[in-house]
C-alpha cells in the first residue's frame, strides 16, 4: 500500500523544506508502482506522474507536513481532478432534461454489466432517487427494452431484471433487427407518456467493427441523451482499449464502472476517464440491483493509491492551517520582527481550527502546549477561549505592546473577558515565556515548529 511504501521513503527525509528533484524521486517510483498495481495503463501513468511532478517541484512543504506528506498531497489532488467533478448526492448524476422519453443507450463489451446495470438504473429513476441540482426529482416512469439478439437468454434477462426492478419491460424478439426494436420502442414509450426510455444492447467478447456500426446507428435512430459505456472495472488495463474504440465510435456521455465489489484497484477508473475525458457517473458494487453508486472521484482516488490515512491526515492539515499566515508569521520572526501578542492570537486562532485539540495538543511540543496556556485534555478548549477572550479584550496597541499593560489597564481588560486579573497576569507571564521561546527558535523558524505539530 503506498501509504507504507512512502513512509518507508520519508523516513530518509525528514526536515527538508522544499519537495525538489532529488527529494522526490524516490517518492514518484513509488507513486508509479502503486498505479500499476491498482491495473492505471502505463501511458495514463506516465502522463500522470509527469503532471505530478510539474506540480510538485518547487513547492513548499507548507505547514505541519513532512515532504512526503505533501507529496501524497498534491498526487491525491491531482488523482482527484482527473477523475472528474464529484457529483456527489445533490448533483445531476444523469441528464433528462429533454423532451420525453429521456432516451439512454447502453453501450459496452459482453459481460460488462449493460443488462445488470440497465436494471440497477432503472429502479434507481423509478423509485424517485434520480436528484437533479440537490433535489429529488420524482418517480419516473422507465421502460426497459433489449436490443440484443444475439445471446439467447439476453432479452430474458432484461424481462427478470425489469421485474426485480419494477418497471416496465417491452418484449422484443431475437429474430428482429436491432434498429426495428429500437424503432418500435421508441414510438411505445412516445405513445405511452414514458419518461425515460432506457435501450440494453448486445456486447460482443472484444472489439469488432460489425458491433460499432450497430450501436452507432442505433444511436443514430434514438438520438439518446445519455449514452453510457459500461466497463468492467476488472478489465483493468485492456479497458483503456475497448473505451478508445467506444469513445471514437460513439459520443459517450457518461462512464459506468462496474464490479467495484471485487478486488480490483479501481485502476480502470482513471484509465478510462484519461480515454475519454468523459466523467465516470456510477460505480456498481454488486450483482443486486441495489448496488449501484454515484461516482466520487475522492474516494476512487483514495481506493486506486490505497492511502485511507495518510490523506485525511494531509487533507486536515490543509483544510485546517492557514499556510499563509504560518508562513507570514515565520517570515517575521526570522526577519528579527518581535512576536507579540497580535501574533500569539493569530496563532492560537489557528490552533483553533485545527479542530479536535485533544490529539493536537498531544502531537504540540510540550512548551508550546505550556505556554499557550496550559491546555490540557478536555479543558484545552475552554481554556483556549479565555486565553482568547483575554487577548480579544486588549487594543491592537496593547497586544503590539505588551509593555504597555500596566495595572488599570490589565482590570479593564480582565472585567472585558470576565477573568481574575489572575489570570491576564498569568497568561501574560506564559506568553513571555513563549517569546523567549521564539527567540531561541528564529534559526530553525515557525515552520520547524509546525511541523513539529504535525509529528
Ligand atoms: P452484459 O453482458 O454487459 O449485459 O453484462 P451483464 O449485466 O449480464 O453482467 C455480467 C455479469 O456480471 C453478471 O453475472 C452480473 O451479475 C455481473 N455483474 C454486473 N454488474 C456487477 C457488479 O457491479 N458487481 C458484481 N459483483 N457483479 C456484477
Ligand atoms: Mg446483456
Amino acid at each position: 500500500n503506498l501509504t507504507q511504501r512512502l513512509s518507508r521513503v520519508v523516513k530518509t527525509m525528514r526536515g527538508e523544506a522544499r519537495l525538489t528533484e532529488s527529494n522526490t524521486q524516490d517518492m514518484l517510483r513509488e507513486v508509479r508502482m502503486a498505479l500499476l498495481e491498482a491495473d492505471v495503463a502505463l501511458p495514463v501513468v506516465r502522463d500522470f506522474v509527469a503532471r505530478v511532478k510539474e506540480k510538485a517541484l518547487g513547492q513548499e512543504v507548507a505547514g505541519s507536513l513532512n515532504p512526503g506528506q505533501a507529496l501524497v498531497g498534491v498526487v491525491h489532488k491531482e488523482l482527484t481532478s482527473l477523475m472528474g467533478a464529484d457529483l456527489g448526492d445533490g448533483a445531476s448524476e444523469l441528464s433528462l432534461a429533454t423532451q420525453p422519453p429521456a432516451v439512454v443507450l447502453m453501450a459496452g463489451l459482453q459481460g460488462a454489466g449493460k443488462t445488470t446495470t440497465t436494471g440497477k438504473l432503472a429502479k434507481w429513476l423509478a423509485e424517485g432517487n434520480h436528484t437533479h441540482h440537490g433535489r429529488k426529482s420524482g418517480k419516473k416512469k422507465v421502460l426497459v427494452v433489449s436490443a440484443d439478439v444475439y445471446r439467447p437468454a439476453a432479452i430474458e434477462q432484461l424481462r427478470t431484471v425489469a421485474e426485480q426492478a419494477k418497471v416496465d419491460f417491452l418484449p422484443s424478439d431475437a429474430s428482429q433487427k436491432p434498429q426495428d426494436i429500437a424503432a418500435a420502442a421508441l414510438d411505445h414509450a412516445r405513445r405511452h407518456h414514458y419518461d425515460v426510455l432506457m435501450v440494453d444492447t448486445a456486447g460482443r467478447l472484444g472489439i469488432d467493427e460489425a458491433m460499432m456500426q450497430e450501436i452507432r446507428s442505433l444511436h443514430d435512430l434514438l438520438k439518446p441523451i445519455e449514452t453510457l459505456f459500461v466497463v468492467d472495472a476488472m478489465q483493468g488495463q485492456d479497458a483503456v482499449n475497448v473505451a478508445k474504440a467506444f469513445g471514437e465510435a460513439l459520443p459517450l456521455t457518461g462512464v459506468v464502472l462496474t464490479k467495484l465489489d471485487g478486488d480490483s484497484r479501481g485502476g480502470a477508473a482513471l484509465s478510462v476517464r484519461h480515454v475519454t475525458g468523459k466523467p465516470l457517473k456510477f460505480v456498481g458494487v454488486s450483482e443486486k440491483l441495489d448496488g449501484l453508486e454515484p461516482f466520487h472521484p475522492e474516494r476512487m482516488a483514495q481506493r486506486v493509491l490505497g492511502m485511507g490515512d495518510i490523506v485525511s491526515l494531509v487533507e486536515q492539515a490543509q483544510k485546517n492551517i492557514d499556510i499563509a499566515e504560518a508562513q507570514k508569521l515565520a517570515t517575521r520572526i526570522k526577519s528579527g520582527n518581535k512576536f507579540d501578542l497580535n501574533d500569539f492570537r493569530d496563532q492560537l486562532q489557528q490552533v483553533k481550527k485545527m479542530g479536535d485539540m485533544g490529539s493536537l495538543l498531544e502531537k504540540l511540543p510540550a512548551q508550546f502546549a505550556q505556554a499557550a496556556g496550559q491546555l490540557q485534555g478536555g479543558q484545552a478548549e475552554k481554556q483556549l477561549r479565555r486565553t482568547e477572550g483575554i487577548l480579544n479584550s486588549m487594543t491592537p496597541a496593547e497586544r503590539a505592546k505588551p509593555e504597555l499593560l500596566k495595572a488599570s489597564r490589565k482590570r479593564r481588560i480582565a472585567a472585558g473577558s470576565g477573568v481574575p486579573v489572575q489570570e491576564v497576569n498569568r497568561m501574560l507571564s506564559q506568553f513571555e515565556q513563549m517569546q523567549g521561546m521564539m527567540k531561541q527558535m528564529k534559526k530553525g523558524g515557525m515552520a520547524k515548529m509546525m511541523r513539529a505539530m504535525g509529528g
